[in-house]
């Protein structure tokens, strides 16, 4: 039977290929999103949340939240935002692309 030691020695060396595993694959996917001055976000608003995170990431100041009437009356919900790309100010930085936990943000061609 192994020993508590053992375990979070075990336990240790699984975080740690996870870790690498998951940033292989950040990297990978960081590699092949296009990105640039002749590209603009793209918000999917059915797969956004209105969770912030592309708005604290964005630097220049691209992206707002507006509040989005839900379709059915029958759903209450305080507060149902979405988020929206301001064309002009999006320099194609992709950094909202990679915070987004919802895959909701796309880069298009301008
Ligand atoms: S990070 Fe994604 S899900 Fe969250 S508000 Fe921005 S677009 Fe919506
Ligand atoms: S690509 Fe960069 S500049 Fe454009 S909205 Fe996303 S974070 Fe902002």
């Amino acid at each position: 039977m192994s020993t508590r030691d053992e375990v979070a020695s075990r336990r240790g060396d699984v975080q740690k290929r996870i870790r690498m595993a998951l940033n292989a694959a950040k990297a990978e996917e960081r590699a092949t999103i296009k990105g640039g001055e002749t590209t603009v976000a793209f918000v999917t608003e059915a797969q956004c949340i209105g969770c912030d995170q592309c708005t604290i990431v964005c630097d220049d100041d691209a992206i707002e939240l507006y509040d989005k009437a839900m379709t059915s009356p029958l759903i209450q919900v305080d507060i149902n935002r979405k988020a929206k790309i301001l064309r002009d100010p999006c320099t194609g930085c992709r950094l909202c692309v990679l915070a987004c936990p919802t895959d909701a943000i796309s880069m298009i061609d301008r």
